[in-house]
């Protein structure tokens, strides 16, 4: 600070304003603090702006445009079915949009300051605040930094906006490409590279690893393989991508599988290889701040960092780069920094993937509740004898739970199958509740619904299953 730069003082500083940020200004807000957000560019961060919101959107186009073309069976038949892109696109937008008005409406009513600016740390509680024209400092009891991630590039797939592309760009794209290879099998590349091929683009997928999604369980992920398949996307394991070459044409992309070069030409390329977290160009060392290997910033279970005064949440602090553990971790600063003894328990995170069928899990998959010291009775009922899955024509998958075997306690859940993302949410419930396989057998679920697979499968933990023969 130069003298005569006098420094805004503020009580609660919170840096970004996505699921992690703007979550955490409210609740602190909600608990008497002053508090005063700043980002360099849109309210909603990320996921309202170019991740999960507008991919969701664009999914269920996708979804809806499938369904038209493959419902005959149902004897329904479109005939001329078109596909107004710039429409599609228009209707995502304006998704985004009230998404966002409504977070700048939130903050306000909270009457959290919002300001629009760059942060960059100049001392242990003192920023700059940057905008395009001039730079303000602020000094802050405690600041929330929540600056989120970006994609991640490779040399051998330089970004241009245009035929190189991130996430960002392949939710904004003008057209749908007739050709689109997708490098990296996670559930980024998949989810888009599902919704472009419902849309109507040929797709490649190329992943590095020897199975797409890398890290989910394979039970899971063998049903979105076939159903890749039956969409005609290409899915490619073990590519190492090389190099990439540009014509006017497109881009050839070289990978090497199994020692073998191999190339793929297409309109686009989306390089959906994973996120880097925006822990760099911010001054984080004089603030006392190290990142580590990754980017991550350390912390404790009350998100604080190794200065007192500042805490970490969301992608920065840490995988799973998801927006609920971001809004949740803020959840939990505020109220630290409000004197509250809250700490995290990520024992019941849900993990939900929107490909076609819909993955989500929760808690202990069987090996890791057997590697947790666990005797485990595990139950697996199928969509294919549950009314409401075969009434929606959508009878692929199944819903899985893993108990202890003596208590009977949920230790985890594995779904594959329609709407898993909302299915997931009564099992995150089980858990955090210490619920036992005979509370949700006991539970009265409606008939027909999609929920009654989880009170069949606690059931087949019990060994009393209607539906299904008990093992
Ligand atoms: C295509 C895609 C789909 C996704 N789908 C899902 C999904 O379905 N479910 C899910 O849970 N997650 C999903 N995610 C992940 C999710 O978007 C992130 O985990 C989440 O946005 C992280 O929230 P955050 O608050 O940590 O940071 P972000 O949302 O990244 O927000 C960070 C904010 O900080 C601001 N900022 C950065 N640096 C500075 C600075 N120096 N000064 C001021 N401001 C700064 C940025 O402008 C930004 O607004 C998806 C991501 C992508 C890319």
């Amino acid at each position: 600070m130069v003298v005569g730069d006098f420094a805004n003082e503020v009580d609660v500083l919170v840096v970004g304003g996505g699921p992690g940020g703007y979550v955490a200004a409210i609740r602190a807000a909600q608990l008497g603090k002053k508090v005063t957000l700043v980002d360099k560019a849109e309210l909603g961060g990320v996921c309202l702006n170019r991740g999960c919101i507008p991919s969701k959107a664009l999914i269920h186009a996708g979804d809806e445009v499938h369904k038209m073309k493959n419902s005959g069976h149902m004897g329904i038949e479109v005939d001329g079915l078109k596909i107004n892109f710039a429409e599609m696109i228009k209707w995502k937008d304006s998704v985004v949009n009230k998404l966002t008005s409504g977070v700048g409406s939130l903050l306000k009513n909270n009457k959290v300051e919002v300001v629009q600016g760059e942060v960059y740390f100049t001392g242990e509680n003192t920023c700059k605040v940057a905008t395009e024209s001039n730079s303000t400092t602020y000094q802050f009891n405690h600041c929330i930094l929540a600056t989120g991630s970006r994609p991640t590039e490779i040399k051998a797939l330089p970004f241009d906006g245009d035929k190189i592309i991130s996430s960002t760009e392949a939710l904004n794209l003008s057209e749908v490409p007739a050709k689109l290879i997708v490098v990296g099998g996670g559930y980024i590349g998949l989810e888009l590279g599902t919704a472009y091929a419902k849309l109507g683009a040929e797709v490649t997928v190329l992943e590095g690893m020897d199975s797409i999604l890398p890290g989910v369980d394979p039970s899971m992920t063998r049903m979105v393989k076939r159903s890749l398949k039956k969409l005609g996307v290409e899915v490619v394991t073990g590519a190492m991508v090389q190099s990439s070459d540009k014509s006017k044409k497109g881009v050839t992309v070289t990978a090497k599988v199994k020692d073998e070069e191999k190339t793929w030409t297409a309109d686009k390329v989306l390089v959906s290889v994973g996120r880097t977290p925006n822990t760099d160009e911010m001054g984080l060392d004089q603030a006392g701040l190290e990142v580590d290997e990754k980017g991550f910033i350390a912390h404790d279970e009350q998100m604080k960092t190794k200065n007192e005064k500042v805490f970490v949440i969301g992608d920065i602090a840490g995988q799973p780069m998801l927006a609920h553990k971001a809004s949740y971790e803020g959840k939990v600063a505020a109220e630290v920094i409000a004197g509250e003894p809250s700490v995290v328990d990520y024992r019941a995170m849900p993990y939900v993937i929107f490909t076609d069928p819909e993955l989500a899990y929760t808690g202990l998959t069987e090996k890791e509740a057997k590697e947790a010291g666990h005797e485990v009775a595990v139950s697996r009922f199928s969509f294919a004898a549950n009314g409401r899955a075969l009434s929606l024509d959508a009878a692929d998958g199944f819903f899985q739970v893993v108990a202890d075997k003596d208590t009977k306690q949920v230790l985890g859940a594995q779904i594959v199958g329609p709407e898993a993302s909302s299915l997931i949410a009564e099992v995150v419930l089980a858990i955090e509740m210490g619920a036992n396989a005979e509370d949700i057998a006991l539970t009265i679920h409606a008939h027909p619904s999609l929920p009654e697979t989880f009170m069949e499968a606690a059931e087949g933990i019990m060994g009393n299953a209607i539906h299904m023969v008990n093992k």
